[in-house]
């Protein structure tokens, strides 16, 4: 029995014997061995589904043309040429990225495939690309002890069947404070210059590289890593996020 399959059957077992609640909305036991979330849950998350603003990737009403850029996204000098996120951060979502990202709860990246089912387009905006996580600072690292970016970088290049790899060729040189208290201007002051490509990697400055993180929420860390790639010599560079908020 391959891995998958085991897990798989190991989850359901586990349902069957602890009947668990969706942890999103608590009020539904449910046990089919394979969603971290109830599926009711899973549909009523913001999804992006039509069209969007080409760079963060947030809803946008108007006609479907290449070009379509948010007013935040206008007035940024923006160094990735496209982005797509999956969903807006509601508080369920927000919910969702907290418990992996804080509480280390990697079983949320279960429901990874039932999100792409939701998100039109998310997995061709991945295929034929590189995906890079972006890092943490390995003193963040080493005190949480994983990075949320790369669980779902490789959650994403299992979608892409192949045609795309993950690259951990990032490190974060600077030890930068937490954004979240930050405005704008202080997000992009916080982390300018603080990636640098890890040295000995031999990657083609050709390939198209989509850079990988949970939230996007004014694009200054995703824009930092970004700006050093270019530094690099790569000029094919987007984004892709779970979350925009
Ligand atoms: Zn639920
Ligand atoms: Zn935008």
């Amino acid at each position: 029995m391959n891995k998958k399959i085991f897990k798989k059957y190991l989850n359901w077992t586990l349902d069957l014997i602890f009947p668990g609640f969706c942890p999103l909305c608590r009020n539904q036991a449910f046990a089919d061995g394979e969603h971290y979330s109830c599926l009711s849950c899973l549909d009523e998350l913001p999804w992006v589904t039509g069209t969007r603003c080409e760079l963060c990737g947030i809803p946008m009403a108007g006609i479907d043309f290449r070009g379509l850029r948010c007013t935040n996204c206008r007035e940024e000098n923006l160094s990735f040429e496209s982005g797509r996120c999956m969903m807006l951060l509601d508080v369920k979502g927000k919910n969702l990225i907290h418990e992996m990202k804080y509480h280390g709860v990697k079983d949320v990246i279960r429901d990874f495939p039932a999100w792409v089912e939701r998100s039109p387009g998310f997995v061709e905006h991945l295929v034929d690309s590189i995906l890079i996580p972006v890092p943490l600072h390995p003193k963040r690292l080493q005190s949480r002890g994983f990075n949320q970016s790369q669980w779902i970088a490789e959650a994403m290049i299992r979608e892409t069947r192949g045609s795309s790899e993950v690259y951990d060729c990032l490190r974060r040189t600077k030890n930068t404070p937490t954004q979240t208290k930050f405005d704008r201007s202080e997000r992009k002051k916080n982390v300018k210059n603080a990636f640098a490509l890890k040295p000995g990697n031999c990657l083609d400055r050709e390939n198209r590289i989509v850079l990988v993180d949970d939230v996007y929420t004014t694009g200054a860390t995703l824009n930092a890593c970004a700006d050093t790639l270019v530094g690099e010599g790569f000029n094919r560079i987007s984004v892709a996020t779970l979350g925009h908020g």
